[in-house]
């Protein structure tokens, strides 16, 4: 079937990208297990001549992942950090980044410990108040870096906001989608230049691949990524193309699932003595909500909290007392995690910058998954004791 804007998520999660396969019927996309392409004469071929630069499994997906961000090109990687080198790459020595403060570790420290030897200069600043993205603006600044949710402490940043910005002072916005899913936020809708995002969580969808994809309306940037992937070979393989390809499939429904589970813990929590600070966009008395509600269609199965009295000893018997939540990095997959971000996805953070952005000791971080809402609920009772 080819789908077209006019269908709706669903459909285009089943569909876009995807046609039976023309020789067999197949209605699955096949795994074009395959590094070349015979050629008829040199240079003359199917439009595919070497799989680095293309594979059919992979192009199904990349035209997917696209069709739900609302975007005209998509491009896939072998992992989210895979992407976001290859996003870094168009920037060029004393080029300067602007980016969120309370970000994914990974990125801060591929930000931090590998590009900034190479002349790339970055701020991490607090976003919440978009205003002070404009006092580290200077003639250098080529691009605005957001993370909404924020990993872990679930700020929400006005997407719109920041792109006004980027718009008026010629800046490319990139915005890391992987928290929220296309399902739930359209940042190209919203004004930015680039999506990036971690397909390894919610798009992959069950914790079985890593991968990366960027999204963007721009020909003239489609085409430097491409070049750069190409070139770099951050490229995934057909067998973990045609995996999220799958999951894909079921996108709206589990982050349907996940929303819904995200709430009932979440309000489970907030009552909970030992609970000092609770972080999820859903409460009307987080700082961002009505942003939150704005550029948002739910508020998703990520929370984190901090627990009274911040003890380290008390988060990490906390984190390896449950039964249904597992202890282990990543999220976004059908199973529920618990992790620790001081220790685990932020370890490469300093202390104190860490501290000063809110990841405490105590701060435990939830993907609440899309098993019962009463067992995950019952798994954190007896393991908060
Ligand atoms: N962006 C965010 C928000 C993440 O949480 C992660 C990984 O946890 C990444 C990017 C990096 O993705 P990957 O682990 O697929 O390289």
């Amino acid at each position: 079937m080819s789908t077209s804007n006019d269908h709706g998520f669903g459909t285009r999660a089943i569909h876009a990208g995807q046609s039976p396969d023309p020789s067999t019927g197949a209605i699955m996309t096949p795994i074009y297990q395959t590094s070349t392409y015979v050629q008829e004469l040199p240079g003359k071929h199917k439009g595919y001549a070497y799989a680095r630069g293309k594979n059919p499994t992979r192009v199904a997906l990349e035209q997917c992942i696209a069709s739900l961000e609302n975007a005209k090109h998509g491009l896939c990687f072998s992992s989210g950090q895979g992407a976001e080198d290859a996003i870094i790459k168009l920037l060029r020595p004393g080029d300067e980044v602007i980016a969120t403060d309370d970000l994914y570790g990974g990125s801060y420290r591929m930000f931090t410990k590998v590009f900034a030897h190479y002349g790339i200069v970055f701020h991490f600043v607090n976003m919440h108040d978009v205003n002070e993205i404009n006092k580290h603006i200077n003639d250098k600044t080529r691009m605005l870096w957001v993370e909404t949710p924020t990993n872990p402490l679930m700020k929400i940043i006005d997407i719109r906001g920041v792109a006004a910005i980027a718009q008026a002072k010629k800046l490319m916005l990139v915005v890391d989608n992987t928290f929220a899913s296309p399902y739930l936020q359209n940042p190209l809708d919203l004004g930015a230049t680039i999506v990036v995002h971690s397909a390894t969580k919610y798009l992959g969808g069950h914790s079985d691949v890593v991968m990366g994809a960027t999204c963007t309306n721009d020909d003239k940037i489609q085409e430097e990524l491409a070049f750069i992937a190409n070139s770099c070979g951050a490229v995934p393989g057909p067998m973990d193309s045609f995996l999220v390809l799958r999951g894909l499939k079921t996108l709206h429904v589990r982050v349907q699932r996940h929303c819904e589970n995200g709430k009932a813990v979440a309000e489970f929590l907030k009552s909970h003595p030992k609970i000092d600070k609770l972080h999820w966009p859903g409460f009307p008395d987080h700082p961002n909500h009505a942003i939150a509600k704005s550029q948002m269609r739910g508020f998703g199965g990520m929370i984190s909290f901090t627990l009274k009295g911040d003890s380290l000893e008390e988060a990490f018997r906390m984190a390896s007392s449950t039964k249904v939540f597992s202890l282990a990095e990543s999220l976004g997959g059908v199973e529920s995690l618990i992790g620790h971000p001081a220790t685990m996805t932020h370890a490469s953070i300093p202390k104190e910058m860490r501290e000063k952005s809110g990841v405490l000791d105590s701060l435990l971080r939830l993907s609440v998954g899309i098993e019962d809402a009463n067992d995950l609920i019952a798994d954190l009772r007896q393991a908060l004791g």
